[in-house]
């Protein structure tokens, strides 16, 4: 965490605190609760950050708990993806590792406690049907013809249900609590479906499930969680929640709280249009680092404590609001200016020959890993005859205040000379393709004896050792900064989301270590922005990811 962000403080680490110092709980159990049906992202963080910082702060435990009630949408790729996740974002559940999946027969009696009880039915209507009797915000819903079905009859329907006697969707079995209720989740939810789908960890030995709403609270209750924290949506469940709670024999007694969630500009974070980017091929996987998630932001060279200082600088409100894309940026690019080395890389080169340098001379001169942190030390960086520097930093027409190459402009080269600009040389198409220099001798390291100033310091990298590679930017994946998320998302999808740039050129030494994935592999292109190798990195070929440039992009969008 950066030293300037202070420790969280809010009203559900208020009432956690305030339960400890009462006596109401000796220690605080949280448990981060996803849906192993996508990958995690961005908004998940917060959960993460929010379940496991608790318990952390408090000296209390968080676990782990799949909700795996939905095999028609459940996957091991994502069990796996998202434990790797949260690892990668600094948490641990340590030995506590759950699954909703690891209650179905407690789950399966408590339903069956609640049919004895007369608090439960099975309903034969077609979910149409539920839906169309349910009601409306103003209007009551109407009792369905079973939900006056004995016991008895009850029973023998449920028990037949979960031996696989009945097809997919032909019954359920609901809570009977008030159709007429003015919260929408009390009139008679629904506990099971049939479902004939083979289950990641249970395989074929259920036919039913049981939904979010009968699976979530007791699985709580017997993990004996003290706050169960969730987003805002579910506020309106939780009558139901405690309704469960009051009914059902239960361990403990947890508590739901709700707080905002997180929301981006430029972002989509529904579960449902990530898949669909994915599967529809407009991305290249649930990594490809334009995506939202934890594992885009860490295969495109994002640091975990960049995403906790996030977090922690978005704070945790109980009301719902849009955060800035910008601000995830500022906290990326605080964590890596730290710890990022300096290199030298030209995206789009345009080749020097210094007139007046010895051909075939080369020689190495001493440039700073980081002007923050001697500790980084320094390297050494060839220069020669034959350079590339940045195409934009040319002008043959400048206009008055731009003090980069133009005919007859001296430059400073970092780190090494000054060089005045004597000629472009031009293709047959018009283009600039080389320009003709001379450097002054005098000038070695950058400055003038004489005192002669320039107005502009370029970056650079020597012909004679420069590695080729591939280096890809990232734009907003979205055009629109208020992404619907509906139906036609693809629509708005940003055609420049994604520039490769195929002939980058970098010194040696940016090249090295690059281990796909490593921690920490983040360095600074000077004046371009931090880069992270990418895994389709291969042997000499290396493939560099922009991880955020160096100023705000979405600020300069605004102008
Ligand atoms: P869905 O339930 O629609 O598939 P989900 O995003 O809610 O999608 P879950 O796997 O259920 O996915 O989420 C796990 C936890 O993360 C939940 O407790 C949920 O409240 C929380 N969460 C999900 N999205 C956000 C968000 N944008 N901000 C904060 N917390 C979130
Ligand atoms: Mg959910």
């Amino acid at each position: 965490m950066t030293e300037e962000t202070p420790e969280a403080r809010d009203f559900i680490r208020d009432i956690v605190q305030a339960d400890l110092v009462a006596g109401t709980h000796k220690s605080v159990v949280t448990r981060f609760p996803p849906e192993p049906n996508g990958y995690l992202h961005i908004g998940h963080a917060k959960s993460i950050c929010l379940n496991f910082g608790i318990a952390q702060e408090f000296g209390g435990r968080c676990h782990l708990r799949f909700d795996d009630t939905n095999p028609a949408k459940e996957e091991q790729e994502y069990i796996d993806a998202i434990k790797d996740d949260v690892h990668w974002l600094g948490f641990d559940w340590g030995t506590n590792l759950h699954h909703a999946s690891d209650y179905f027969e407690q789950l399966y009696l408590w339903a069956e406690k609640l049919i004895q009880d007369g608090k439960a039915y099975v309903d034969d209507q077609t979910a149409d049907e539920i839906r169309a009797t349910r009601g409306t915000l103003t209007e009551a819903g109407t009792n369905s013809p079973f939900r006056t079905r004995s016991i008895d009859e009850n029973l023998d329907l449920f028990r037949r249900m979960r031996a696989g006697e009945f097809p997919d969707g032909t019954r359920v079995l609901r809570a009977k609590i008030d159709m007429a209720s003015g919260n929408i989740n009390l009139r008679d939810p629904v506990m099971y479906r049939i479902l004939h789908a083979p289950h990641p960890r249970t395989g074929t030995a259920w036919k039913i499930y049981p939904s979010y709403d009968f699976a979530h609270g007791q699985s709580d209750a017997i993990e004996t969680i003290t706050h169960s924290v969730c987003t805002l949506e579910f506020a309106d469940h939780r009558p139901l929640y405690d309704w469960f709670i009051e009914h059902l024999p239960v361990p403990s007694r947890p508590r739901q709280y709700e707080f905002a969630r997180l929301n981006l500009t430029h972002t989509v974070l529904s579960k449902r249009v990530l898949t669909a980017l994915v599967k529809g091929g407009h991305v290249a996987g649930w990594d490809d680092p334009r995506m939202p998630t934890l594992a885009g932001f860490r295969r495109r060279g994002v640091p975990p404590e960049a995403i906790r200082d996030f977090i922690k600088r978005v704070g945790v409100a109980k009301s719902n609001s849009v955060v800035e894309a910008g601000m995830l940026d500022f906290s990326i690019r605080e964590a890596l200016n730290r710890a990022a080395p300096r290199r030298m890389a030209v995206l789009r080169p345009l080749k020097v020959v210094i007139e007046n340098y010895p051909e075939g001379k080369t020689e190495t001169l001493e440039a700073v890993n980081h002007p923050d942190d001697a500790s980084l030390g320094t390297r050494q960086v060839t220069f020669g005859r034959e350079l590339y520097v940045e195409h934009d930093d040319f002008m043959e027409n400048p206009p008055k205040k731009f003090f980069r190459l133009s005919p007859g402009q001296e430059v400073r080269l970092r780190y090494a000379y000054f060089i005045k600009c004597r000629e472009a040389i031009k293709n047959a198409a018009g283009e600039v393709v080389e320009l003709r220099c001379t450097y002054d001798p005098e000038t070695k390291g950058g400055n003038a004896p004489d005192g002669r100033k320039v107005k502009a310091t370029l970056h650079w990298v020597a012909a004679a050792d420069a590695v080729d590679a591939e280096v890809r930017l990232y734009n907003p994946l979205f055009l629109s900064p208020a992404p619907s998320g509906g139906e036609g998302f693809a629509a708005d999808l940003n055609p420049q989301s994604l520039e490769v740039i195929r002939d980058a050129k970098l010194e040696p030494a940016a090249a090295i270590g690059n281990a796909p994935n490593a921690v920490h592999c983040a360095v600074q292109f000077e004046r371009l922005g931090y880069f992270c190798p990418d895994k389709d990195s291969a042997p000499g070929k290396p493939v560099f990811n922009r991880t955020v440039g160096l100023r705000d992009s979405y600020a300069k969008a605004k102008d």
